[in-house]
């Protein structure tokens, strides 16, 4: 049985050697070469003529079919998703993204990942070559021992990069929020939100939302939505206004030290699933917080 491991830096090899050395035989190691030039621990040393996967994905299948492997495992970062995926369809293999446990059989093997949002695990089973992540664990860059094969990669000619500008940020980094009120499709109309921002204001706290009320309704820009696919968070106090608590919401806010929510429905899994659960009409409960925070901001 041959592992290969590739490394897109030399931070993430260690944890990836170790994880492919459980498996079985010692791996073989492949490596992007830094961007300085540095030396890396690495059997083969990938020196692309960039680091876009087009021009990468190639040469590691080639490298995978010449070795005869039947493993290739790389960490689940962005980049490593991205060739992970171009190369199980290049190499014809199984894919499994983020295993969360991995082991080999004869000629295939098994995994499990976790799915939907961190609600179950699946079991998944292939025959033949695999491309496998694993959640990425970065820690200490080993020493070279000896050095490594360089394969130099010409850049992929029909593609032509133009420019690369970072995604612009909005002006309330959710992120970094002590407190946060939480906006769900129980506020029924947008000019509601402006009841809303007089309690977030009276908190002190940033307006979030789900996923629904920025990218259905458009109420918020979506670096405001909360959730599997959108931000995650950890305030000291989260407070969700008619949010019902789906999985795939539940999953961005579980940082949070502190969870109240304010719900007509006493079954929603947001009031379950609460520290603090107000089972009634946001309409009624908002005034009467606002009025009360300012009640006693007046003291
Ligand atoms: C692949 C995928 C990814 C997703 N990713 C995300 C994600 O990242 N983030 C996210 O948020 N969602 C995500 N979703 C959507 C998610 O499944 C839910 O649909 C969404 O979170 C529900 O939003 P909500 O709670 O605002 O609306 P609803 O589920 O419609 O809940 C509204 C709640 O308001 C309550 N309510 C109504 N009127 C009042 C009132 N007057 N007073 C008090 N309470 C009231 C209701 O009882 C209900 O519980 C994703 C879905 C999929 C399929």
């Amino acid at each position: 049985m041959t592992t290969l491991v590739f490394a897109e830096t030399p931070q993430l090899a260690g944890d990836l050697v170790a994880r492919a050395t459980a498996l079985g035989p010692e791996p073989l190691v492949l490596a992007l070469r830094p961007a300085d030039g540095r030396q890396v621990a690495a059997d083969v040393v990938l020196a692309p003529a960039s680091g876009r996967a087009e021009d990468v994905v190639p040469a590691l299948a080639e490298l995978a079919a010449e070795r005869g492997a039947d493993v290739v495992l790389l960490a689940a970062t962005v980049a490593g998703r991205e060739i992970a995926a171009r190369l199980a369809m290049r190499w014809g293999a199984a894919l499994v993204p983020e295993a969360t446990s991995l082991a080999l059989t004869r000629g295939g093997g098994t995994a499990e990942r976790v799915v939907h949002g961190g609600a179950a695990v699946q079991a998944v089973a292939w025959d033949g070559p695999v491309v496998v992540t694993v959640a990425p664990r970065p820690g200490p860059p080993a020493e070279p021992s000896r050095p490594a094969e360089v394969v130099e990669i010409a850049a992929d000619a029909r593609v032509t990069l133009i420019s690369r500008e970072p995604l612009p940020r909005g002006e309330v980094d959710l992120a970094d929020a002590d407190r946060l009120v939480c906006v769900g499709m129980g506020v029924r109309a947008e000019a509601d939100l402006a009841l809303v921002g007089e309690l977030a204001e009276a908190l002190g706290a940033p307006v979030a939302c789900t996923r629904p009320v920025a990218e259905d309704r458009g109420w918020l820009p979506s670096d405001r939505y909360v959730g599997i696919s959108g931000r995650h968070v950890s305030p000291r106090l989260y407070l969700g206004l008619g949010v019902s608590g789906q999985v795939q919401h539940a999953v961005g806010m579980r940082g949070s030290s502190v969870v109240v929510t304010v719900n007509s429905d006493e079954h929603a899994p947001a009031v379950t699933d609460a520290d603090h659960a107000v089972v009634a009409d946001l309409y009624q409960v908002v005034p009467a917080l606002v009025a009360a925070l300012r009640r006693r901001a007046a003291r």
